[in-house]
């Protein structure tokens, strides 16, 4: 059995450009994860291989490190995506190919004015003729108009829509001869995926249907080149996303808000170019123009090459030799019916009917829960473990790893015949990875093996009350469910506890696992808002105690340490990030929020996202700086006739051997090395610290129910090095007024704390 690393590092990436083609739809993997895994799990000259094809990063990212690189993917839409993120055009080109479009003649006009024209109206200040940039509507009725106009000059403008809109708009029906040429061109007549297309044509507002009717009728009728038509295809398909009102920032269904923009399509098609162009010859020197034969990219002394596959993964598997692939990377899919449904209409109206012909099977299929797509992947991932190398690697990337989807990924993996060596989730951000082998045992389960599963929960539940548990512990803090969830699910796939069962288990396993969380033996739950939601509030352990210190604590002085170490230079955010990721790996990989606020707190953001440790942060100062505050702050006692105590971080002010005040002087915001848990109780406590410390500590008293409990229990105060200072020199202060004075300048957050309690 390979040996498992169950601690793997999460390796964060850099965020994708938010303008990139395809943005809502295309998975949002972080840049230089893939590379990362690359890098570690292959050699120049392998041939890697994405069987999803979902993330163009992946192949990009591989084409930079000179592998050969094999795609599958059976979406028309997104090969387009990857074909682009591969050899992407210059704007230079875009310009022309739209230009060559443009030219083409429509009612007797440039089809470029024909289509500006369908968005005529009038400006409201000086009734100059001018083509709206976008209306705006609401429940189906118009509401304004914004436009740029030339007589009146300045920034464009947003007006009421006049009568004359309102007639202009209602002129593009549902009965119109470009509505059905729309149609036609998916589904005639009598075909069973009509109403799909329909369902499409329905979210559009008519006028958008009729601007791109008239630009697909004239790129079909186009004399041009290739790779002109792959701009034009491209710069299409980018203003159809555009031009699609769709809900929320990452649609999964089609359906048109209540209120929406119609932009000018034309408009679209011109502010396109920029998601679509990238550095030419970033990629493999530059060298990958075409795409290489399968054949020729499989040849065994070949050492590049770039090759997409227009099918279904399994397909391929079919055609490939045994053995050839040295790594297996892609961003798992996950199901998307608006997706799904409009690349089979985008490229039937690009590249006729049978181009989305294997999207079809998809969009026929109405049902696409986690277990049906934890089907799915295991079936595409069995046929391809036979082109994986012995010693090959599989990497699995879940850039929206939600529990539904981690679980069907890790169930999936096991019932192909891998077994998971190293996984790692960020919860924040909802990312996680998974490093897979194939099973030294991977031939089919025996009826025995699949009887002893399905009969037999107790390994399952054990396992995963485990690592579970071992999951908190290691924290060492209230966690969300997705640590809890992910941690138990991986230490099934690991011990290959999933492998065994029969199709659709998902939800047997869930059913399984439900008595084993909802047991307060096992677990306590914080503040949970739904107690039948195992998704809401927070998770910890039984146990009172907290022996070692919080992962917040923990990661708090780790970034400390890495600032220091590099200081006086400034590190990445994504450098500070994985460092963290590699001190604090596994189960306690800690979120980006953590890392980020403790950079806010301990560094200056000398340029964006660069960040240098702050110069009184300085190990040496800040031990300084803590002392003469303990010092002055004895003799401000002594001052006002008080007797001090000394008790591990407190120093205790007295009066007739009682204590009055207890003071902890920290440059950390490691609230829980305080103990305050266990502390006596005094009528005021104050905790000072530096100013720049203040938010965090703030965040840590919000995240942590228990800490905030005994925070406010203990009747603590935050109070700033500077105030203290302050306070020290000023000669007006009496013990009467030196309480109200401490609590003089509560940090904004503390005010909120103290709301808080209140509430
Ligand atoms: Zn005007």
């Amino acid at each position: 059995m390979q040996p498992f690393n169950p601690l793997i590092a999460f390796i964060p990436g850099y965020p994708p450009s938010p303008a990139r083609f395809l943005a809502r739809f295309l998975p949002p993997l972080a840049e230089g994860v893939a590379a990362h895994y690359i890098g570690q799990y292959s050699q120049p000259g392998d041939l890697i291989l994405d069987p999803f094809g979902q993330a163009p990063a992946v192949a990009v990212e591989a084409l930079h490190l000179r592998r050969r690189v094999l795609v599958a993917s059976f979406n028309p839409i997104s090969r387009l995506a990857l074909s682009l993120a591969v050899r992407p055009p210059l704007a230079d080109e875009l310009r022309r190919a739209l230009t060559l479009l443009g030219d083409t003649r429509r009612d007797n006009e440039r089809l470029e004015n024909y289509v500006r024209g369908l968005y005529q109206t009038t400006c409201a200040d000086c009734n100059t003729e001018v083509s709206a940039d976008a209306f705006e509507w609401e429940v189906g009725e118009l509401i304004s108009k914004t436009y740029l106009c030339a007589h009146c000059g300045g920034p464009p403008k947003t007006s009421p829509a006049s009568e004359a809109d309102q007639v202009q708009a209602a002129r593009f029906t549902r009965q119109r001869l470009d509505y059905h040429f729309l149609l036609e061109r998916v589904a005639p007549l009598n075909d069973p995926d009509r109403p799909h297309a329909q369902e499409v044509l329905e979210v559009y507002p008519p006028r958008s249907l009729a601007a791109l009717a008239a630009c697909l009728s004239k790129l079909e009728a186009l004399n041009a080149e290739r790779e002109t038509r792959r701009l034009l295809a491209a710069l299409i398909v980018a203003a159809c996303d555009e031009a699609c009102p769709l809900g929320p920032d990452r649609p999964r269904q089609l359906i048109a808000p209540r209120r929406y923009t119609e932009i000018n399509v034309w408009l679209a098609l011109e502010k396109a170019a920029p998601q679509l162009t990238g550095e030419r010859g970033a990629n493999a020197g530059g060298s990958v123009l075409e795409t290489t034969p399968l054949a020729t990219l499989l040849a065994p002394n070949r050492q590049e090459g770039f090759h997409a596959y227009a099918g279904p993964a399994r397909d391929l598997a079919a055609q490939l030799p045994p053995a050839v692939c040295a790594l297996l990377i892609t961003a798992f899919p996950r199901p998307n019916q608006a997706y799904w449904t409009l690349s089979a209409v985008w490229s039937a109206w690009l590249w006729g009917r049978e181009s989305s012909a294997t999207l079809r099977a998809v969009l026929r299929r109405r049902r696409y829960d986690w277990e049906w797509h934890a089907g799915g992947l295991s079936r595409t991932l069995t046929g391809l473990r036979a082109a994986l190398t012995p010693n090959g690697h599989l990497i699995g990337l879940l850039p929206e790893a939600e529990p539904g989807f981690c679980a069907g990924a890790l169930i999936a993996l096991n019932r192909a015949g891998f077994q998971i060596t190293g996984a790692a989730l960020r919860a924040d951000t909802a990312e996680a990875q998974l490093i897979a082998v194939q099973s030294d045992d991977s031939s089919h389960p025996s009826q025995a093996a699949t009887e002893a599963a399905t009969t037999n929960p107790l390994p399952l539940q054990t396992t995963a009350l485990e690592a579970a548990q071992s999951a908190l512990r290691a924290r060492a803090e209230p966690t969300r469910w997705a640590h809890v969830h992910f941690n138990a699910w991986r230490s099934l796939a690991e011990r290959r506890l999933l492998a065994a069962l029969p199709d659709e288990s998902l939800g047997a396993v869930n059913r399984w696992l439900e008595p084993v969380f909802r047991d307060p033996q096992h677990f306590q739950r914080l503040e949970a808002k739904a107690e039948d939601d195992l998704a809401t509030g927070l998770w910890a352990l039984p146990e009172e105690s907290e022996p070692t210190a919080s992962l917040t604590d923990r990661v708090e002085l780790g970034v400390w340490r890495r600032l220091a170490d590099a200081s006086p230079a400034s590190l990445h955010t994504v450098e500070v990030a994985r460092a963290l990721c590699q001190m604090f790996s596994g189960p306690m990989t800690p979120g980006q929020q953590t890392v980020l606020a403790c950079l806010h707190s301990y560094a200056i953001e000398v340029e964006p996202e660069q960040w240098q440790l702050r110069p009184e942060d300085a190990l040496a100062r800040r031990a300084e700086e803590v002392e003469e505050l303990r010092a002055q702050l004895r003799a401000l006692a002594a001052r006002h006739g008080y007797a001090v105590a000394v008790e591990a971080e407190w120093i205790e002010w007295r009066e007739a051997d009682q204590p009055v005040y207890r003071f902890a002087i920290t440059a950390s915001a490691a609230l829980g090395a305080l103990r305050l848990r266990a502390e006596k109780r005094a009528r005021r406590r104050f905790i000072v610290l530096p100013g720049s410390r203040v938010a965090l500590a703030a965040l840590k008293l919000r995240r942590n129910p228990g800490l905030r409990l005994a925070f406010l229990q203990q009747n603590c105060l935050l109070v700033k090095f500077r105030h203290l200072r302050r306070m020290l020199t000023d000669a007006q202060l009496t013990r009467a007024t030196l309480e109200p004075a401490f609590a003089a300048d509560p940090p904004e957050e503390a005010q909120q704390l103290s709301l808080m309690a209140d509430s």
